[in-house]
């Protein structure tokens, strides 16, 4: 909702709010928060509420630490639950330099020249629909997160006292009085993990709906005694954690562009070309959709999330799938991304992949409709399907070879994401697991 600034004082103060809440992301796709008390609203309303940006992780330079938030005012509302201070509202800021620039090292400035590239290609939105799953933990008496499963329910399972299920409920429920549109909500193929879809937005909105919806499943878990985790694979021999990515372009008229009624797959041109960059520079996209050291555990064989970089319009397998609904909910559906992700760099940099395809008009490769897993290597590469990432450090070598994603986050960006994630590999690299201690110690 598009609100003015004497609105939010009016509703403000109508509905007693107390304090506002200045959320924006980090590069590890954190939230941060400045929270500020209801007599400093004109100030936020002024742009000119300033936070020390050299504390935020990747943010600035020492010299360069002082920033200014920048209210969104259609991001504004009053969380449902309360506090005994009494409310509490919210607003997505974008960081401006003092002097009022925007400030390149923010990823939701960062998505919003992106989509300005796709406007000026000719496109009106991106559409994006999430599909996040989690899992939840029981808490142990001193509120520290367990790895007990607060369930034993499977996929679409009615477990009769579910916690975890009621706890699902009661996230759906607050997310629809914050003016989400749920469709589905159900059980995942894990223990105690569980997957919410909520409807398609434009790929900013998109971004921070997927920065609420973790924030509001994390504060309904507590409630419950749970701990909600977006880790993608906390547990090994579980399904872990994806967040598949749904995507269109919708044309100037507001038209779905990848639909196209008179071709024999009802795909257009378009979503050809879309699909083709997607594909194209799915080795580096990974490093941004997969950006932890964990999201490699995930994407393993044998539990349904994608290894190879091949699509098709009929198994679930690959990398990339097309679902069967044609007309407006004509889609590609990004298999690999996960939770980890931050929103605002992952639908910046698949946007600019496919806008990358339709600019060099690339042709995808033929779908693959066979089952990949039960390929050997030999047939995989007779067609010409090669392997996604399978560490963090080869996903952020893919990501220095390719120059279109490195654009799409933009040089600031770039270097604190390479940094950032570096120093992230380093770090795993000098911890011994108790994998390898099992398998060597005695042997060796
Ligand atoms: P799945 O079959 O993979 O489980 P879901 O039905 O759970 O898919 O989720 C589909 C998602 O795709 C929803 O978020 C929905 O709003 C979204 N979606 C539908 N049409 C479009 C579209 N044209 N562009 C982008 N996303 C779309
Ligand atoms: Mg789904
Ligand atoms: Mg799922
Ligand atoms: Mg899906
Ligand atoms: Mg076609």
């Amino acid at each position: 909702k598009n609100y003015s600034a004497a609105e939010i004082k009016k509703i403000t103060a109508e509905e007693n709010v107390q304090f506002l809440r200045l959320m924006f992301t980090d590069i590890n796709g954190i939230i941060k928060n400045v929270e500020v008390p209801i007599s400093q609203i004109d100030k936020v309303l002024a742009n000119k509420v300033m936070f020390d940006g050299s504390s935020i992780d990747g943010f600035v330079r020492i010299e360069e630490s002082d920033m200014l938030l920048i209210p969104d005012l259609s991001t504004f509302l009053i969380f449902p639950w309360g506090s005994e201070h009494g409310k509490v509202a919210r607003l997505i800021c974008d960081i401006h330099t003092p002097t009022g620039e925007p400030f390149m090292g923010d990823p939701r400035n960062n998505l919003r020249r992106v989509i300005a590239l796709m406007q000026a290609a000719g496109y009106s939105r991106f559409n994006i629909g999430p599909e996040p799953e989690f899992f939840l933990f029981k808490l142990d008496e001193n509120e520290e997160p367990t790895l007990d499963l607060n369930d034993d329910g499977g996929y679409f399972d009615f477990a009769p006292i579910d916690l975890g299920e009621n706890c699902r409920r009661d996230i759906v429920l607050e997310l629809e009085k914050m003016g989400f549109e749920v469709e589905a909500s159900h059980h995942e193929v894990g223990p105690g993990q569980h997957e919410i879809d909520f409807k398609y937005a434009d790929a900013l909105e998109a971004a921070d709906n997927i920065q609420t919806f973790k924030l509001v499943v994390k504060t309904i878990a507590r409630k419950y005694g749970l701990h909600a985790t977006f880790m993608p694979k906390p547990l090994p021999k579980i399904a872990g954690s994806g967040m598949h990515i749904n995507m269109s372009l919708s044309n100037a008229q507001g038209e779905n562009a990848f639909y196209d009624g008179t071709t024999d797959d009802g795909l257009s041109e378009i979503a050809d070309h879309f699909l083709a960059g997607v594909l194209e520079h799915a080795r580096a996209l990974t490093a941004v959709n997969n950006p932890t050291v964990n999201s490699y555990k995930r994407l393993v064989p044998g539990y349904e999330a994608p290894v190879y970089i091949a699509w098709s319009g009929h198994n679930r397998s690959p990398l990339i799938r097309v679902p069967q609904a044609r007309g407006l909910s004509t889609r590609l559906e990004l298999r690999s991304v996960d939770p980890t992700a931050n929103p605002y760099l992952a639908i910046a940099s698949i946007l600019a992949a496919g806008l990358a395809g339709l600019e060099q008009q690339e042709t995808p490769m033929s779908p693959i409709d066979r089952n990949i897993y039960g390929m050997t290597a030999d047939e995989r590469r007779a067609n010409g399907i090669a392997d996604l990432p399978s560490t963090l450090h080869n996903a952020l070598k893919a990501l220095e070879k390719d120059k279109v994603i490195q654009d799409a986050l933009g040089p600031h960006l770039y270097q604190s994401f390479m940094d950032s994630k570096r120093h992230e590999w380093n770090a795993y690299r000098q911890t011994i697991s108790e994998w390898e201690r099992e398998q060597y110690l005695r042997l060796y």
